[in-house]
């Protein structure tokens, strides 16, 4: 069981005068403060017990104006809060906070879909928002639009959309569909970015940019506010869409591959963020490790084959789908087909879905929510966790080469599996190295802790960093974005040391601490 750990400058008579206060606010059922509610919003995936980000509380509002009563009460008696939509970012610390005895401000009951509009696709959805919750929404009401899930569908639209994460269809970049923020600020005040800010805007998820300084990605991996609406792009559901599944057999295919896939998203004709993850990414949601291999050190490269035949992947397996009218789509099918089939010496097989037919066989691949990937943790047995090391690279099939390579030497001196895969964005690659682990094994973790370490100082020598990261990591990963002296790490001083004088709103979040709590940086 968790104790009580009180964040600096706070102490355990502030720490009741705070609770007793939260509680005549918001009513006891909204205040989660014994042992058993800390232990629950302990990182399920942490490196080792997870106790050293182990948070107070959990506030768990209904409201937006309960959510600036608690901004108050933390404001008045310096209590770290550390806002979460739905808490599932597993892998970067699900809902725990990067500084221990930080209060989690848990929006899960902030769950409403406040406005689908089918005419101009789009919704306004309060942070709770799940992608499960809202999948049945859209089918419950015959809503012609589709969602754009992430590999696990566990947690909220907002809370992906606000960490940059992705989905399969061509709305795929989340966060780039946000148009319109409402924000409750450290201080307690509540705006609205872009048109919002005119009352009775009848814009508001029309335009993103407003007039002058456009501010929505301020509020993206960041601690400069609390959302607490948001108005999402959907994609109206097209009349046709046909995916195939392509499988590499070599591992040096990627060179070819990815330059060629990497020219058909540039140029517009494949749409949707590709996943080219290599034959572990499927052996590890459907099997365990011991179900092919029981000796110490990395797997070896032989089984590769055995794993292939089996589960009908290449050396590495991508998934190609194409949507729009059926013209357009015919249209795309001739283009992809000659760029790979030559090279491929092979005919693609297209699955192919129309209107009106169901979606699930395919998936996530056309915005349809599941969570097979998160079977992945049981890779290692025990209580497995993972963690992924995800630098941004230029989309070329050379550097991914090089790239892969550099990493896997790495993971095999670590004595680990490697799990790898790249997804093609528009302009780039975010190359995911998955670190599988069973957090009961104290040598594996702390093997898995170094490698990811010494893959921040590799990838930083090579001139990459990452998108997103692990609480455990996030003044590193920020040391390595150095322009001049760090000069962005302290605007983003600057900006926080305005905006939050009194330093209560996640500390610590992507390396940005408050006045008051700098020297725990690094610590
Ligand atoms: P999910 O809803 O997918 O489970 P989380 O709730 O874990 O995702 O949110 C991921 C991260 O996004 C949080 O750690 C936090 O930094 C940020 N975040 C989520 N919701 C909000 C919000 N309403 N306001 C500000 N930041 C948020």
């Amino acid at each position: 069981m968790a104790g009580i750990t009180l964040p600096p400058g706070l102490d355990g008579a502030g720490y009741d005068k705070a609770i007793k206060a939260l509680t005549s606010a918001l009513g006891a059922d909204k205040v989660l403060a014994t042992d058993l509610d800390r232990d629950t919003y302990i990182d399920p995936y942490a490196l080792g017990d997870g106790l050293d980000h182990v948070p107070t509380a959990a506030l768990t509002p209904t409201s937006v104006e309960e959510v600036q009563a608690i901004v108050r009460i933390a404001n008045e008696h310096k209590l770290p809060l550390w806002p979460v939509a739905r808490g599932r970012n597993l892998g970067y610390g699900a809902a725990s906070p990067v500084l221990a005895g930080t209060a989690v401000l848990d929006m899960t009951r902030m769950n409403q879909v406040l406005h689908v509009d089918e005419r101009f696709a789009y919704a306004t959805l309060e942070p709770g928002v799940g992608f499960f919750q809202m999948n049945e929404y859209l089918q419950a009401n015959k809503v012609p639009l589709w969602m754009s899930a992430p590999a696990n569908g566990w947690g909220s639209i907002i809370g992906n959309a606000l960490e940059r994460g992705i989905g399969y269809t061509p709305y795929g970049d989340n966060t780039s569909k946000l148009c319109g923020l409402e924000v409750v600020t450290p201080t307690g005040e509540v705006v609205r970015t872009g048109m919002g800010a005119m009352e009775g805007s009848k814009s508001w998820a029309h335009y993103q940019y407003g007039f002058g300084p456009a501010w929505d990605q301020m509020f993206a991996q960041s601690n400069f506010g609390i959302v607490t609406k948001a108005n999402v792009w959907m994609m109206p559901e097209p009349q046709t869409a046909i995916m195939a599944q392509v499988n590499l057999p070599k591992m040096e295919d990627i060179k070819w591959a990815m330059n060629v896939l990497a020219d058909l998203r540039l140029r517009g004709i494949i749409e949707h963020n590709i996943v080219f993850g290599n034959y572990l990414h499927d052996a590890s949601a459907y099997t365990v490790r011991s179900d092919w291999f029981d000796g110490d050190g990395p797997l070896p490269d032989d089984l590769a084959e055995k794993v292939q035949k089996k589960y009908n992947v290449g050396w590495w397996t991508f998934h190609i789908s194409l949507f729009g009218d059926e013209g357009v789509v015919e249209a795309k099918r001739k283009i992809v087909e000659a760029a790979l089939e030559p090279q491929l010496g092979a005919k693609l097989d297209w699955k192919v879905w129309k209107k009106g037919e169901p979606r699930e066989p395919f998936n996530v691949n056309l915005g349809i929510p599941f969570v097979l990937p998160l079977a992945v943790v049981n890779w290692m047995g025990g209580r497995g966790g993972h963690i992924g090391f995800s630098p941004i690279l230029p989309p070329s099939g050379e550097l991914a080469w090089e790239a892969f390579l550099a990493r896997k030497k790495r993971f095999e001196e670590a004595g680990l599996d490697y799990y790898c895969s790249f997804t093609i964005g528009h302009r780039h690659i975010a190359n995911v190295n998955m670190i599988l682990y069973d957090r009961d094994n104290a040598d594996m973790v702390r093997r898995a802790k170094a490698l990811f370490v010494q893959m921040i100082k590799d990838a930083r020598a090579e001139g990459y960093g990452e998108y997103r990261t692990h609480i455990d990591f996030m003044d590193s990963v920020a040391d390595t974005y150095d322009f001049n002296d760090h000069a962005l790490w302290r605007l983003n001083e600057q900006v926080k040391d305005l905006l939050d004088p009194n330093g209560i709103l996640a500390p610590g979040k992507n390396g940005i601490w408050p006045k008051r709590l700098r020297k725990e940086k690094g610590a």
